[in-house]
């Protein structure tokens, strides 16, 4: 047992768990193991997880929902943090809403809808956590959650608190530029009041635009590549000729380009040599070099 696991268990019991393999964790239902991962419950024991880690030199990793993630197949070193119920709290005071950031992303949209708040609707059917969503800077339909956040609390990657405002975050597209190791805990965002109903159905009209537009039933990680700029991913993947290209149990989704599916048993070097053939073959025929969306992590 290493020191970091002994000290991890003596604060955290049966929290702690060795060897555990992540593909449970992820939505692409693939990944390799975690060399430790802990549920941690309070603000204070996010901060003791990571200072204990920092002692000992051991990466740290937080797991949101996993729904953007190609975890390695020989999975992730040091501690993958999990945040736990305490961390799903979501409360309104008018306008202002401050959400954990192990929320539910669509849960998050939800509420605000049934509260008349607007600024949120854009986020109807993205899964995920509220910490990812920040991370990723999720948005769709035009929307992204920049738009909506205004302050960031966390751990640093020390296990000390730090507050960080909306510039410190570095918002981008589909991603942001957090202190290295940066933990988020709680996001708060302002939201504007809208008409209930307008709301309403706006976000029925963007759930059955999205219904129509992705493969249902099937393991994926969303969209795998950005849009590049004047141009959408999908379709230079489409127009090379990769829809429903496979290697092992991945493929490009028949119905749309820019999915990858685990069609059954996937391993994550074979989408990951999907996702390099799909590289050089939108290069060769476009002359674009597509940037992935989905992150990478864990040791290749
Ligand atoms: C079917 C489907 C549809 C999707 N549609 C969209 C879409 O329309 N738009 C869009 O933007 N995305 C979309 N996604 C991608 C994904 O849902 C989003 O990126 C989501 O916000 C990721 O949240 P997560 O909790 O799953 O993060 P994870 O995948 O667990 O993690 C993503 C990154 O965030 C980090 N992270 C997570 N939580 C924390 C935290 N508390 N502190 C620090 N770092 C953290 C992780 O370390 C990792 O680097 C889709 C995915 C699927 C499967």
């Amino acid at each position: 047992m290493s020191v970091l696991e002994e000290r991890l268990k003596e604060r955290f019991g049966s929290r702690v768990r060795a060897n555990c393999p992540l593909s449970e964790f992820t939505s692409f239902g693939i990944g390799g193991p975690a060399d430790l991962m802990v549920l941690i419950e309070t603000e204070e024991e996010l901060f003791a997880a990571l200072r204990a880690a920092h002692r000992e030199a051991a990466p740290a990793f937080c797991l949101g929902s996993g729904t953007n993630l190609l975890v390695s197949d020989r999975g992730i070193r040091g501690v993958v943090i999990c945040l736990g119920d305490n961390f799903k709290k979501i409360e309104f005071d008018g306008t202002h809403v401050r959400a954990g950031a192990a929320a539910q992303f669509g849960t998050l949209v939800e509420q605000a809808v049934d509260r008349g708040l607007e600024g949120l609707e854009f986020g109807e059917g993205i899964p995920g956590s509220v910490g990812g969503a920040l991370v990723m800077n999720a948005g769709a339909f035009g929307g992204e959650i920049a738009r909506v956040v205004t302050a960031v609390h966390g751990a640093t990657i020390e296990g000390q608190p730090r507050t960080l405002s909306d510039d410190e975050v570095g918002f981008a597209y589909r991603r942001t530029d957090l202190p290295r190791g940066f933990m988020i805990a709680r996001v708060n965002f302002n939201l504007r009041s809208g008409d209930r109903e307008v709301l309403r159905t706006r976000v029925a009209d963007l759930r059955s635009k999205r219904a129509a537009r992705q493969p249902r039933g099937v393991p994926n990680a969303g969209s795998i590549f950005k849009n590049p700029p004047g141009n959408f991913a999908g379709r230079l993947l489409e127009s090379a000729g990769l829809k429903g290209s496979r290697i092992g149990g991945a493929a490009f989704s028949d119905q749309h380009a820019n999915f990858i599916v685990n069609l059954g048993g996937a391993r994550a070097d074979e989408v990951r040599a999907l996702i390099e053939l799909a590289r050089i073959r939108v290069r060769e025929q476009s002359g674009v070099a597509l940037e992935p969306e989905v992150r990478m992590v864990g040791e290749w």
